[in-house]
């Protein structure tokens, strides 16, 4: 069996549509005919697509296409895969409503908070690394009249991205065009709880790149997604989830001596002094939660660390404001919040809350009462504060991925900076004061590979990504992103003496 592209795209009420995977130019069906069924968080009775289970003989086939294609694509010049990428950026654009609903559909994210904006950032991402092919470039070293040093930027090879189901199309963005532009070839791993998304984006790149260069498969981790960690044949794992299938990705990449690069959880602290209790502050702390996400962000700041002299008028305004937020059908212009992504993923967020609400002195700032109408057979849940939370509560050490917000005190400013690094992970971290003195000083403190100060939002397409400690290894998205991640070095020196 061979699946076609270009269907109909997958709906509420449309036909159940079967996606094939994207091998060598070719949409095909698994080898071993198996399929899984993508279910909507916004009905969890409703199926919208199938894709191919893939294992590790399509892993195989997929690997295969894209050594194959390594050598014609790596020997273009920056100005032929510049042309590509800014083809696919164009058609993206031109496709930005269709991938903001599908990924509504697929992730349960809510439209106008997020899904446009991821998939307009998809298409700005294309668009920002088509201008960097040229910056693949080596230097050259002053050696004397007699000498000739220098090195040349090269790309890695094979590069298969793994990719989670929060924000597909945004992680795939941070990964994809960065990889192609400096010359490799790519075989992406969808999530299987939202791969469609993934699928279109392949549709669309299908159009400008030669049949190989991109290849995508569907399936679940431990099949497909192991199957092309320990393949030899793969000369990077770009991985971005959770640090402890991350942690089991690296040994195994390691083991083989397979260059890997993890992006991975968070449990960022947002810290707001005693100079900011302010509307324009908590609307940017309220970015910050990703409750607009249902909280399954990385960068999430899911530990509000407020001063005390400002705690409870700071916190009664955040609590009035995010009572005003809307949880609803993701496809909606009004729903602030969509749902979360599975039962599972519910289930989790559950025992978190319930272990947060079982601690000794723990207060239940909000919990959606009385204004959360919406829930079945939809997974959707009512954003959570919790406020006295103690810093070593597993609510305030692990990564809860759903719309729980641990609010904790501080007074002194090392002490909070103690308390915010005070975790495994590193991801991101919030700096609110007018004082850019405190400000700055406490950002250059904390250990998070992105630190915001005075915003809670403010992504920019070419900026570095990736965390510190547990939250990951390497950067992606920016010109270093690119060079550090998708290219390696090699040094030529010439003797040019007669
Ligand atoms: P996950 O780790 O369960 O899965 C991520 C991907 O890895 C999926 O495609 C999955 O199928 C695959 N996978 C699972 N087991 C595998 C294995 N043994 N070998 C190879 N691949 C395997 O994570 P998730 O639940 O999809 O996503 C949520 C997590 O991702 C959260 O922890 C979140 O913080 C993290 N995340 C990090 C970033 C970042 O940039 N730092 C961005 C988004 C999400």
């Amino acid at each position: 069996m061979s699946t076609t592209s270009g269907g109909q795209l997958p709906s509420m009420n449309g036909p159940v549509r079967d996606y094939g995977m994207l091998i060598g130019g070719d949409w095909v069906a698994a080898e071993a005919g198996e399929t899984i069924e993508v279910i909507t968080p916004i009905d969890r009775n409703r199926v919208i697509a199938t894709t191919p289970r893939a294992r590790a003989a399509d892993a195989e086939r997929a690997v295969k296409a894209a050594r194959t294609a390594y050598g014609t694509w790596s020997a273009t010049t920056p100005a032929q895969r510049q042309r590509a990428l800014v083809r696919i950026a164009d058609d993206l654009e031109g496709m930005v409503e269709e991938l903001a609903a599908l990924t509504a559909l697929d992730t349960g994210n809510a439209i106008r908070t997020q899904a446009r904006p991821e998939a307009t950032l998809t298409a700005s991402a294309f668009r920002y690394f088509a201008g960097l092919g040229a910056e693949v470039k080596g230097v050259t070293l002053p050696g004397g009249p007699e000498s000739l040093s220098y090195t040349r930027r090269l790309p890695l090879g094979v590069v298969a991205g793994i990719l989670p189901w929060n924000s597909p199309l945004m992680i795939a963005a941070f990964k994809l065009p960065a990889a192609l532009v400096s010359g490799n070839t790519v075989v992406l791993k969808a999530a299987e709880d939202a791969p469609t998304t993934i699928l279109e984006l392949a549709e669309v790149c299908q159009r400008h790149l030669p049949p190989g260069v991109l290849n995508v498969v569907t399936g679940y981790g431990p099949e497909v997604g192991d199957a092309l960690v320990v393949h030899p044949d793969v000369d990077k794992v770009s991985f971005t989830g959770s640090s402890q299938v991350g942690g089991d990705v690296a040994a195994k990449a390691g083991q083989r001596l397979a260059h890997v690069s993890l992006e991975l959880g968070g449990k960022s602290p947002t810290i707001v002094f005693p100079d900011s209790d302010t509307d324009e502050v908590v609307e940017q702390v309220l970015l910050a939660t990703r409750f607009a996400r249902q909280g399954q962000s990385c960068t999430s700041g899911s530990r509000l660390f407020l001063h005390d002299d400002i705690h409870d008028s700071f916190l009664d305004k955040l609590v009035a404001r995010v009572a005003k937020l809307k949880v609803g059908d993701p496809r909606e212009e009004e729903s602030d919040l969509g749902c979360i992504i599975n039962q599972r993923q519910w289930d989790r967020v559950q025992g978190y809350i319930e272990d947060g609400l079982s601690k000794d002195g723990v207060e239940v700032a909000y919990d959606g009462r009385p204004s959360l109408t919406v829930g079945e057979p939809g997974f959707y849940h009512a954003p959570m504060i919790l406020s006295q939370v103690s810093n070593d509560w597993r609510i305030a050490r692990e990564e809860i991925f759903g719309p729980v917000l641990s609010v904790l005190r501080w007074r002194d400013e090392d002490e909070v900076v103690r308390m915010a690094n005070d975790s495994h992970y590193g991801l991101a971290a919030f700096v609110f004061s007018r004082d850019i003195g405190a400000a700055l000083r406490t950002a250059h403190q904390v250990e998070a590979g992105w630190v915001q100060v005075n915003q809670g939002g403010g992504q920019q397409v070419g900026q570095s990504y990736g965390g510190m400690k547990a939250s990951g290894q390497g950067r992606e998205f920016s010109l270093e992103g690119m060079l550090e991640s998708f290219t390696q070095i090699q040094q030529i020196n010439v003797a040019l003496a007669d």
